[in-house]
């Protein structure tokens, strides 16, 4: 495959225009500058060229984003009721589908994924979420309580609660869906009355940059939403600031528990969407075809960069060296590319840093014996491709096993029966999602219930929806977000008590 020498050329005349303008950083409706004037280079994963830069923003400018938010929640926004907040998410939406091939575009050359997964996935899920979360704000509803102990002689009561918004809340997401990211942060957030400060991934702060324009352009009054790019610096100071209300985070285990370590001081609240290592089990029923598709949707998808990629594979024996060898053809036969060109069937990894992080895992796979029968190697000369790689046989002590790789690197391992199958399904400090592939509906339900895992696949994996709570357990985090759930990331209850 021939990597383009510059991939702006092949951006619509939208996109192009927007890498070519000097980018800057929204705060308070304003478009402005890092206060230390410093930039960071935007990478093409597909080619290693610089495409643009974003103003590389530091604990002033978190410290004036959240002035601004404070501002307007304390402010218009509070004079914003819920069916004004619905209408201007569904403006928003409509903004977002005018602008979907431009976004998607943006998306494509900012992360490299398929320019197709772009703009039929990331788009659709990122519009979907919008309007979904729109219809919430006009249904965040309280309880009547008939108290029935009472405790002053001859006194009765009445009682209810309300939902009301959390208040300034900092938003801090990663680079794999940047878009869907921002919007499945700021859409409930928003939808619940809060006000918000987003701080993007900053390998891909593209498109949250261009979704600033639009919530512009849809009418929210300014400082409402302020997306401030900028690297970890930028982040931990959205978690110390004392006048952040909540944190909502996605990201790695380790900067998670910094961040959960770091909100005791303040007493923030925090939502934590973190990292994973989600088992696949095949048991011995499956349709082998169908299984082996879905085990390769479920780690290569998106180039295994998936919060919720099933990168362990469990094979009942009697159908494990079917499976293997099919992983293996399936792996060795995706054609990697430039996310614009049709040809290709897998685009680039994020970063140089993130591959070399990849190559070190599979690096580490096989010093510890693990066996590579397909894949782990570079390919092309330019950009960060990685051609993705099967594990067979590997043991539960293997670094491959146990840590999450956040890239397309599968390990596969046998098992015999229900009880070792969930056994080694769950050995894993994290907890996102777990899929089982079967159409024994009793051996189905047994590994649904044993999961310990946040969302549970049955015969697919990877499958989300807006109104479907999403999140993790144990060292995947807590929070769930989408569904109703995600207003209660975003509201307190308050009670009232009156003397009848
Ligand atoms: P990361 O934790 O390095 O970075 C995530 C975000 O946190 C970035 O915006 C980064 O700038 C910021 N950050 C870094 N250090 C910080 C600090 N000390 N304080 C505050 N913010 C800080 O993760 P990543 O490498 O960008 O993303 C990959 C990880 O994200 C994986 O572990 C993956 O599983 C996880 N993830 C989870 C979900 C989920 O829903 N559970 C979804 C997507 C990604």
């Amino acid at each position: 495959m021939q990597n383009s020498a510059d991939q702006r050329a092949l951006l619509g005349e939208a996109a192009r225009r927007f890498v070519t303008k000097p980018l800057r950083m929204m705060i308070n409706g304003q478009w402005c500058d890092a206060s230390s004037g410093e930039r960071r280079d935007v990478i093409d994963p597909a080619t290693g060229l610089v495409v643009t830069s974003v103003p590389a923003g530091g604990k002033a400018d978190i410290d004036r984003a959240v002035t601004a938010a404070r501002s307007a929640f304390e402010g218009a926004w509070r004079g914003v009721g819920p069916s004004m907040r619905e209408r201007l998410l569904l403006k928003l939406a409509d903004l977002v589908e005018q602008h979907a091939d431009e976004l998607a575009e943006l998306e494509t050359i900012d992360n490299g994924k398929l320019l197709s997964f772009s703009r039929h996935g990331d788009l659709q899920l990122a519009m979907d979420s919008l309007r979904y979360n729109a219809g919430w704000a006009t249904k965040i509803e309280g309880r009547t309580i008939d108290p029935s102990f009472a405790y002053v002689p001859g006194m009765r009561f009445s009682a209810q609660t309300l939902r009301e918004p959390v208040g300034v809340v900092g938003q801090i997401i990663p680079w794999n869906f940047p878009l869907v990211m921002a919007v499945w942060k700021i859409a409930p957030a928003l939808a619940a009355g809060c006000t918000v400060v987003l701080k993007p991934a900053e390998d891909t702060p593209l498109t949250a940059l261009r979704l600033g324009e639009l919530i512009c352009e849809a009418g929210f009054p300014d400082g409402v939403v302020n997306i401030v790019t900028g690297d970890g610096t930028a982040g931990a100071a959205l978690v110390d600031h004392l006048d952040i209300d909540k944190i909502a985070f996605t990201g790695s285990t380790e900067v998670g528990q910094a961040i959960q370590r770091k909100a005791a001081d303040t007493m923030k609240r925090i939502s934590l969407e973190l990292g994973g290592k989600s088992p696949v089990v095949i048991l011995k029923d499956a349709d082998v075809g169908q299984a082996i598709q879905g085990a390769a949707q479920a780690v290569f998808f998106n180039h295994g960069q998936v919060c919720t990629a099933g990168s362990r594979l469990f094979v009942e024996r009697p159908i494990y060296d079917a499976v293997v060898e099919g992983l293996g053809q399936v792996a060795s036969s995706f054609k990697l590319g430039s996310g614009f060109s049709p040809d290709s069937m897998m685009g680039p990894l994020v970063s140089h840093r993130h591959r070399e992080r990849v190559l070190s895992f599979i690096e580490k796979g096989r010093d510890e014996g693990g066996e590579l029968i397909a894949g782990g190697q570079c390919v092309n000369e330019q950009g960060w491709f990685l051609q993705p790689a099967v594990f067979a046989n590997t043991q539960p002590s293997a670094t491959i096993f146990r840590e999450e790789i956040f890239g397309p690197v599968l390990s596969v391992t046998p098992f015999d029966g229900d009880e070792a199958g969930l056994s080694l399904a769950n050995d894993t400090r994290f907890g996102l999602g777990a899929s089982v592939f079967s159409n024994d509906l009793a051996r189905v339900q047994r590994f649904t219930r044993g999961f310990r895992a946040g969302i549970v696949w049955v015969n697919a994996h990877n499958l989300l929806d807006p109104a479907v709570p999403f999140g993790g357990v144990r060292m995947s985090g807590f929070g769930k977000e989408l569904g109703h759930s995600a207003l209660d990331l975003y509201t307190e209850e308050k009670s009232i008590i009156m003397p009848i």
